[in-house]
């Protein structure tokens, strides 16, 4: 079975009979780089497929040992739940995989070689590979912008959810002792930086915690908060169309968010936003979800790029580089089945285009016919805050309440396994019983004192080394 595999190897991608005694020693090697959604489930499908032959290695090369649920990770924000509900390890969900937790630092692709760096030291590790699947997902894009780099918070892993809600709590103990009124309402503004989803459920959520927190500081009340939402468009929630999108704005303005459309932040200093427009705004916290770029190791790649994202074909292969597949939000995939522009970056598209490009990493393999990705957007969801959201599904628009509970119904059943979603049902309806909590699990103090002996220990380790 071996050398019939390695001959039908070797035609693939030799063209050549296979030299038995070398087939019999060498591994097909497939790599993927990015343990994403998109990145677990071609991890997923090669973990049952083709990872337990003896012929074959899979390595999934993550930066995290988990995978984070992104379309939660505002509910950890808002306290609604925990940040460990909504990860889950990615060594549960795959059993034949390695997964190797690293941090991809180049891609070699003549040479046909990741380079990682691994560990408290940063240990080089080398991975050759016969197919390589990069599913490295996207970065904030800071657009340049120093002031907004260091000051801002940002909305993209479970730290800066969970930072978010102490940080709420902190700003809520501050401004409780605050004696100078504009200074207060300075601590209890928050100003979120983009309309898109990310920023629409983040001000959604971020709106629900502190209005509902408030009442628990008889020093404060509701009408010295501001939530604030930039938004360079017209109307919120560009991707659902403009009826929700001016719905989602229509009911977050009722629950007292402002809304600033047609502008953009320009600077932050940590302490005032200021806009394209001159307009400048009192603010401790800025959050900003109002850009994403591909990751460096994608960009410092010689392959055609659409926005800085790696073109794909309708295999999900990149083209010129033989073995190099592409898929989720690093990847700009064609839709020319139906729209004839690129599938967006969402959750919903990676891990089908995943699942795709896994089996036709299988087929060139194996020798079989690759298939096209082809996949009609179902619908999208977005929950805007006190059980409100709105939704497009198969053409169809929801919002309000019954919006809201599809949301969560959805999210739920996507949700990976079974003790994460009884995790999520049960606090949720912990939190309808009982309300938030409010207490500050990790205090601004502790992440300082943690950085600071961090950085000691490290400096400590170099010098041992050095000597
Ligand atoms: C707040 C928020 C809410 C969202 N809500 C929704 C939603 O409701 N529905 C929806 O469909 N989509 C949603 N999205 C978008 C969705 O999360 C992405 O489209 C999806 O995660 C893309 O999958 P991916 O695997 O391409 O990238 P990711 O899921 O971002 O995964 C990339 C992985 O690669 C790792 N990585 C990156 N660089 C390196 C490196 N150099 N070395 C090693 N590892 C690396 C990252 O750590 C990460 O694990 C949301 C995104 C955010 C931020």
């Amino acid at each position: 079975m071996l050398s019939g595999y390695a001959e039908k190897r070797n035609r693939v991608f030799h063209n050549r009979p296979a030299p038995k005694q070398f087939s019999a020693m060498k591994k097909t090697k497939v790599v993927i780089a990015g343990g994403g959604f998109a990145g677990l489930y071609a991890a997923k499908y090669l973990d049952k497929h083709l990872a337990r032959r003896p012929d074959v290695e899979v390595t999934l090369i993550a930066r995290e040992n988990f995978i984070l649920f992104t379309p939660m990770l505002h509910e950890v924000a808002a306290g609604d739940l925990a940040p460990n509900d909504i990860v889950n390890p990615l060594r549960r969900i795959v059993r034949h995989v390695n997964v190797i937790e690293a941090d991809v630092q180049d891609v070699d692709l003549s040479a046909r070689k990741v380079r990682c760096a691994h560990g408290l030291d940063n240990n080089t590790l080398e991975f050759e590979f016969d197919h390589l699947l990069l599913a490295l997902g996207s970065e904030t894009n800071f657009f340049d912008n120093a002031g907004i780099r260091d000051w801002s918070v940002t909305m993209k892993n479970l730290s800066d959810a969970a930072l978010l809600r102490n940080r709420m709590v902190a700003f809520l103990e501050e401004a409780s002792v605050e004696t100078d009124a504009s200074a207060r309402r300075q601590w209890l503004t928050f100003v979120i930086a983009g309309g898109g989803f990310a920023g629409a459920e983040t001000a959604g959520a971020v709106n629900d915690f502190i209005r509902e927190s408030v009442k628990f500081y008889p020093q404060l009340n509701d009408e010295q908060i501001r939530v604030v939402v930039i938004h360079p468009g017209d109307y919120l929630l560009p991707e659902l169309g403009e009826e929700l999108g001016r719905y989602a704005e229509r009911k977050m303005r009722e629950r007292n968010v402002e809304m600033i459309k047609g502008a953009r932040v320009a600077n932050y200093d940590g302490w005032v936003v200021t806009l394209n427009n001159g307009l400048t705004i009192p603010a401790a916290t800025l959050i900003w979800t109002a850009g994403v770029k591909p990751s460096p190791v994608i960009a410092a790649l010689p392959c055609a790029t659409e926005r800085g994202r790696i073109v794909a074909d309708e295999f999900l292969q990149v083209r010129g580089f033989a073995g190099v597949w592409a898929v989720g939000d690093c990847a700009a995939v064609p839709d020319g089945y139906e729209t004839g522009k690129f599938f967006p970056p969402t959750a919903q598209h990676g891990m089908r285009e995943a699942i795709v490009a896994a089996k036709n990493i299988e087929s060139a393999i194996l020798g079989a016919e690759l298939k096209p990705f082809r996949y009609r957007t179902m619908g999208m969801l977005a929950s805007i805050g006190h059980h409100t959201g709105v939704a497009s599904v198969f053409g169809f628009k929801f919002s309000g309440f019954i919006a809201w509970w599809m949301w969560r119904s959805v999210y739920l059943m996507k949700l990976p396994r079974l003790v994460k979603k009884l995790r999520v049902v049960t606090a949720w309806t912990l939190d309808l019983l009982f309300g938030r909590d409010i207490e500050q699990m990790i205090t601004l103090r502790d992440v300082e004192a943690l950085t600071e002996r961090w950085t000691r220990i490290r400096a400590e380790r170099k010098t041992r080394t050095a000597a």
